[in-house]
């Protein structure tokens, strides 16, 4: 499940961040570069998800809480992620993913609805 983790850009992610086995049977949430490899968001140390699910659905989570709500298009409008109303109002995700929602959706509950939304459409859960 990659929702959120596109880059805004249209750049193919570059596959750094990822659920990885860190080590028998356990997963956790990381960004590996230059040979040294980290968790990211909430994922720590401490963590022991099962599977590359759970640890993105912690991820999940940290950008869900960390995500600012206070963007607005400058004479323009999108179509809302939940509902397709226009819109020039946007959320933007510590991945730097901006999200268009509307007044109605403009906040953790709409962005959570869009998680579940993608989950559903990608036949998890
Ligand atoms: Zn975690
Ligand atoms: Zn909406």
């Amino acid at each position: 499940m990659t929702w959120l983790l596109e880059r805004v850009d249209g750049e193919p992610w570059d596959n750094q961040h990822a659920a990885r086995e860190v080590r028998g049977g356990v997963w956790l949430y990381t960004c590996r570069s230059a040979g040294q490899l980290w968790p990211l968001g909430d994922c720590s140390e401490r963590c022991a998800h099962p599977t590359p699910a759970d640890a993105e659905r912690h991820y999940q989570q940290y950008l869900l809480r960390s995500a600012r709500y206070d963007g607005v298009w400058q004479g323009k409008e999108y179509r809302c992620a939940v509902c397709q109303a226009w819109t020039d109002r946007y959320a933007v995700l510590e991945t730097h993913v901006v999200v268009s929602l509307c007044p109605a959706h403009l906040d953790r509950a709409g962005l959570e609805r869009l998680a579940l939304a993608q989950a559903l459409a990608a036949g998890q859960n």
